[in-house]
Parts: structure tokens; sequence; C-alpha cells
């Protein structure tokens, strides 16, 4: 379906960037993330977007997505940010993570750019948001670091309109990059994908820390909202000791009021040995989570109103009955206080909760 949207022209491909540096040896270093490639002529880095030309490194993706839809914000996963309102979201193609697991490899392990099907610039795609009625816009499907210039210029064509920027990330970014990246953020969803160095290193050829680094960043050196996604794969990352380790360290560095998202993997790329994600694994990090004091964990990929639902951290009262991204009761004042008991809920609140519901709508920002 068509979002009814004025064509645009596509744009240069070939983006100048600012995070690298000459090399005495020659090659050009991408300063963006901890893998930190160091380019010669012509070559691409990991992540497959960025590139050396002549002695610089370029995005070569600016302008270009992968497609784009709405969705609820809920499914970002954002549960505390604008409730039921509308989400433009898009991706645009590789990424510098390399996750066995990838639950969106077609797009971030594409190595063509037929992938990006759909141009905007950063001004339509604000236009496109406005008319669909969006209150934000994401960055998702693929990580928005590798083309944070990209993402920053469509966030402050938003934010020009009212409408928010959304980054869906799993926060495996250098710090210099990392502060002007979130200075154009109003939200987060960052993956915390394990709480061990093996995994993030076997499963993920990355790291733990530089993760750990941007949630701390986040939460003590930004006013940007954020909620933490953990999926969860059995017998990889979901033991006890694990859960209890992460939950620990979430309260005890990021405090209580972060919501934390426990998702069900489906087999998926390079991790078709495994089995699904039972639900009852979900609703066990669930319960370790809210016993070290977490005060939103919530069950993510199933059907369970009760481990989806945001419940009063003082009195226990149900403030958003929520089932899969639709909402039920809601017992929340404008101000985003119990209206049983008036203890405030962490999160961003605007009144009434958006009427969006659960839908799906993909729509095309360029002309056929
Ligand atoms: S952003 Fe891409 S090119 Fe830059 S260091 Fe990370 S993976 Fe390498």
């Amino acid at each position: 379906m068509d979002g009814g949207v004025r064509p645009v022209a596509a744009v240069d491909q070939a983006h100048p960037t600012r995070y690298w540096t000459r090399l005495e040896d020659g090659r050009v270093r991408c300063d963006v993330c901890p893998r930190a490639c160091a380019l010669h002529e012509g070559q691409r880095g990991f992540c497959f977007v960025r590139a050396r030309q002549g002695d610089e490194i370029v995005l070569t993706t600016y302008g270009r997505s992968s497609g784009f839809c709405v969705d609820p914000i809920e499914k970002k996963p954002l549960n505390h940010f604008l409730p039921g309102t509308s989400v433009l979201s898009f991706g645009t193609a590789g990424c510098n993570l390399g996750c066995r697991f990838c639950q969106n490899w077609d797009i971030s392990k594409s190595r063509e750019v037929d992938t990006l099907a759909d141009a905007a610039s950063p001004e339509g795609i604000a236009e496109a948001a406005e008319r669909l009625g969006c209150r934000s816009v994401a960055f998702t499907y693929n990580d928005p670091v590798i083309f944070l210039e990209y993402a920053i210029d469509v966030a402050d064509a938003c934010r020009e309109r009212g409408i928010k920027a959304v980054a869906v990330t799993a926060g495996y970014i250098s710090p210099e990059p990392r502060r002007d990246f979130y200075a154009h953020m109003d939200a987060a969803n960052v993956d915390l994908k394990a709480f061990t160095e093996d995994f993030y290193h076997r499963v993920c050829f990355g790291h733990l820390a530089p993760v750990l680094e941007t949630l701390e960043y986040l939460k003590h050196e930004t006013e940007v909202w954020f909620e933490i996604t953990n999926l969860l794969i059995p017998d990889e990352n979901d033991s006890d000791e694990e859960i209890d380790a992460m939950t620990r360290w979430v309260v005890e560095r990021l405090g209580p009021d972060v919501p934390m998202h426990f998702t069900a993997f489906h087999p998926d790329f390079k991790m078709m040995d495994h089995p699904p994600t039972p639900p009852e694994t979900l609703t066990r990090a669930r319960r370790i989570a809210l016993a070290n004091g977490v005060r939103y964990a919530y069950t993510g990929n199933v059907s369970d109103v009760r481990g989806q639902s945001t419940y009063c951290h003082a009195c226990g009262a149900v403030l958003i009955e929520r089932d899969w991204y639709a909402l039920g009761d809601w017992n929340l004042t404008p101000d985003g206080r119990c209206a049983a008991c008036g203890a405030r809920c962490a999160g961003v609140f605007e009144g009434e909760p958006g009427r969006w519901g659960a839908r799906r709508l993909p729509v095309r920002l360029s002309a056929p």
C-alpha cells in the first residue's frame, strides 16, 4: 500500500563521514564502532556500508532504505514511550555485529544494493511520518550505528516537525560517535544479547563491554528514554545464573526504572540447530528480574497478558494492560501516574494512549 507520499529523487550514495583516522601504514581506520576496520583503497568495512574512497571513509547507503513500515511503538519494543502510537520504521543494509542467530539477516547480511529498494531524503521521511500520523520514526531492522549520518539527518528533520526519533540498536559504538548520535535521539531500545564476553565473542563476533558502556552512558549522561531487550536462546544465554547477573547489574548500574524485555528466539540464519525459546523461559527470566528489583519486566514474542502488562511499582495495580502490541485497560493519569495511588510510572507519556493498535502497514516512499 502506498503511503501517499511525494516521490523523492535518489541522493548521492557516497556520503562523507567524520569518524576516521589516516594510519601511518597507509590504511584509513573507521572510528565509528569498536571493530575499528582499517581499510585499503576500495575496501569496505565489516558492516559493508562504510567504505574507503580515496583517503576517506564514506557511507554508501545514505538516502537508501530496505523498506518502510508503520508499526506500533510496542513492536520496537518500547512499552513506556508514547504507548499506543504508531512509528514509521525503516532500515538500510549491513550490520556491525555478526550474530549467528540474526532474525533480520536478509537485511543485515545484505551485500546487494538492490536490498535498498526505496529512496528517501531526511525531509521526505519526516514529511511521510507526519502525513501518516506517526509520533516517531524508528531506525530499525539493522543497526543505525553504521548509518549514523543518515539517521542523524532524519532525526533532525523529524524533530523540526515535532516527531520523535527512536534508535533500535545493539549499542556497539565508540564513545565519540556515541555522543553525537544520541544527542539527536529521543528514545532507544538497546539489545543486550547476553551477559558474558564468551557469548558476544563466539556468537556475535563482538565484545560485551562497549554495550554496557553505552547503557551506562545513556542512563547517566543523556535524557534519552531507553529500554533493554534480551533475546533468550536455549542453552546459550538462558541460565538462571546469567539472567540473575544481568538483571542485578541493570538495577545496580542503571537503576530499577529501565524496562527489560525478555524475548523468544526462533531458529534462523546460522542457528537452525537450536529449538525456539519455550514461553516458560521468558516467564522465568521475568521472575528473576522482578526479584532483583527491575520494576518493569516483560515477556516478548509470545501471547502473555500477565507478562506484558505494566504494573504500578508502588501498589501493584495494572497501569497498562497489553497483549503483544495491543493495549487494553489504561490506568495512568495524563502525567504518567498510577490512577490508584499516584506513584509515578517511569517513561514518556502524553495524556491519552495512541490508538494505532497492532497493525503493521508497509509503505513505499519513492516512485515505483
Ligand atoms: S562502522 Fe563498519 S566500517 Fe566502521 S568500524 Fe564498525 S564495522 Fe568497521
